[in-house]
């Protein structure tokens, strides 16, 4: 059955019209008693699409699968990708598909996907479903990464199957509905390059450059230039990830995208206290996707994508491999210079006439060592600016350790501008909220048991990060020092 909800589907499917062969059209299995567990009035806004329509039985029926909205063409995508390192030849969506595309209000193009929504010819050994609790988590680290400001793929909707799902227990099933500028990865490029058919890698490279890289098409050498412009989406966005101390959990390269949007939200979670070898994901024994090795990891993904694009870069492959490599090697000074960028507006450093890069790995190396909370210390930086330094002192344990730093930090702060107004730009980049680790637990935990108000009050504090409000105190506190680490499971 094809429905219209409201009237604003507005369908346009490149990617199936296109790059056949990288796909397998599909349906969702049905839900038998689909519930509404979390809508996103904002991005439904932002889409063009009518909320109240999707609160409908008939709109919650295309969210969960259940109907094929007009227009759309569901498919399976295909893709491969390296795993921990490993490489696997055929991954693809084993429980998702891209519902099709539409475009937003302001015209740009994006992938409509259920997630959860079965089993398709990609599942090998899966089920094909997800549990409630990992969409939701979905769906609240995303939007709070988008309100932080980075990337990210979006949740528009969880809703619940009516199903249970067999994982360590019986848990109810749900479909997300993720919004992305698409769904292309570095393992789309992986599985095309491995098919051996260079005119179809060919078609998918110009997909993606008119989708996210237009300006590569005029490039001389315009594959060469899609890398390069990937490579430094990625390194942007990596830094980002970096100054908020997000741990992604799963840095596989099926789980890298082309638009240098955060994709994938599985055992990811942010750090309390800072530690560049903090893992959270109960699977990853060698700590290969600990936080402080993600540029690293970031690099050796993107060499992935610069062999996949090697036949089209050039004919001679000598050739195309010394232009590939000399691409990737700006990976780290790209890195470092979005970095340093952030940083010095962490520091509130930006407009200083001084400059004092050392004072970014000379900070963190007192937290590091004092297992001082990320996120707090540096909302706490501009109190001091204002001339309180208890709020920084606070958190170390020996806060005599940071005296130094704080003397040459303040005098390149004198060269920087009026303080309170410092201050206030310091505010607009380092959050008072993040979705730390106890509260994300327990709205999860009572939406698994039926109670959504956690996840709903947890969900609007994260949607203004930058914004202190009384009252909130307590998702702005470090974690509790009895909480001990903290581990993610890949349950999903
Ligand atoms: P992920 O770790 O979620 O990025 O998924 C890695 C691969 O495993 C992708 O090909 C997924 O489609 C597939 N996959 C994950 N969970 C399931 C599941 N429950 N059923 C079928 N395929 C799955
Ligand atoms: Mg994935």
């Amino acid at each position: 059955m094809t429905v219209a909800v409201g009237t604003s589907f507005a369908f346009d499917n490149t990617y199936a019209r296109e790059l056949e062969g990288l796909y397998e059209p599909w349906t969702a299995a049905p839900a038998p008693a689909p519930r509404l567990m979390a809508l996103n009035d904002e991005l439904a806004e932002e889409l063009g699409l009518d909320a109240g329509a999707l609160r409908s039985p008939e709109g919650v029926d295309v969210l969960v699968g259940n109907t094929v909205p007009d227009g759309a063409r569901p498919v399976a995508q295909a893709y491969s990708g390296h795993q921990f390192g490993n490489y696997s030849p055929r991954l693809g969506d084993g429980r998702a598909l891209l519902l099709g595309e539409v475009h937003d209000r302001a015209g740009h193009r994006r992938d409509l996907h259920l997630k959860g929504s079965g089993r398709t010819p990609f599942a090998r050994g899966g089920d094909g479903k997800a549990p409630l609790g990992p969409m939701l988590r979905e769906y609240l680290i995303g939007e709070a990464m988008h309100a932080l400001g980075i990337p990210s793929t979006r949740a528009l909707a969880v809703v619940a199957t009516g199903e249970d799902v067999a994982r360590e227990a019986m848990l109810p099933g749900a479909v997300l509905t993720r919004v992305a500028s698409s769904h292309l990865r570095v393992g789309t490029f992986q599985y095309t390059a491995a098919l051996g058919d260079v005119p179809m890698l060919r078609r998918l490279a110009d997909h993606a450059i008119a989708r996210h890289h237009p300006g590569a098409a005029a490039a001389e050498n315009p594959y060469l230039a899609l890398l390069e412009r990937v490579l430094d989406a990625q390194a942007s966005l990596i830094a980002r990830w970096m100054m908020v101390g997000f741990v992604h959990g799963v840095m596989n390269t099926d789980n890298m995208t082309i638009s240098g949007e955060t994709i994938d939200y599985g055992p990811c979670a942010f750090l309390d206290a800072y530690d560049p070898a903090t893992v959270f994901s109960s699977i990853d024994h060698g700590g290969r996707y600990a936080f402080g090795n993600q540029p690293r990891v970031a690099q050796w993904n993107l060499a992935r994508l610069a062999e996949a694009l090697l036949p089209l870069i050039d004919a001679d492959q000598e050739a195309a491999v010394a232009a590939a490599t000399e691409v990737l090697t700006t990976f780290p000074e790209r890195y470092d210079h979005y970095r340093r960028d952030g940083m010095r507006a962490k520091l509130g450093v930006s407009a200083a006439g001084e400059r004092d890069d050392a004072l970014i790995d000379d900070l963190l190396e007192v937290l590091a060592a004092q297992r001082v909370d990320h996120t707090a210390l540096f909302r706490a930086l501009s109190a001091a600016v204002r001339g309180n330094d208890a709020p920084v002192r606070s958190l170390l344990t020996d806060p005599s350790a940071l005296d130094a730093w704080m003397a040459r930090w303040k005098a390149v702060l004198a060269t920087a501008g009026e303080p309170g107004a410092v201050a206030d730009a310091m505010d607009r980049v380092n959050p008072a909220y993040i979705p730390r680790n106890q509260h994300v637990e327990e709205a999860l935990t009572a939406a698994t048991g039926g109670d959504m108000e956690p996840f709903r009050r947890l969900v609007d504090v994260l949607a203004r990060p930058f914004d202190e409000r009384a009252g909130l105190e307590a998702y702005a506190a470090p974690a509790p020092p009895d909480s001990g680490p903290y581990t993610t499971f890949c349950g999903t």
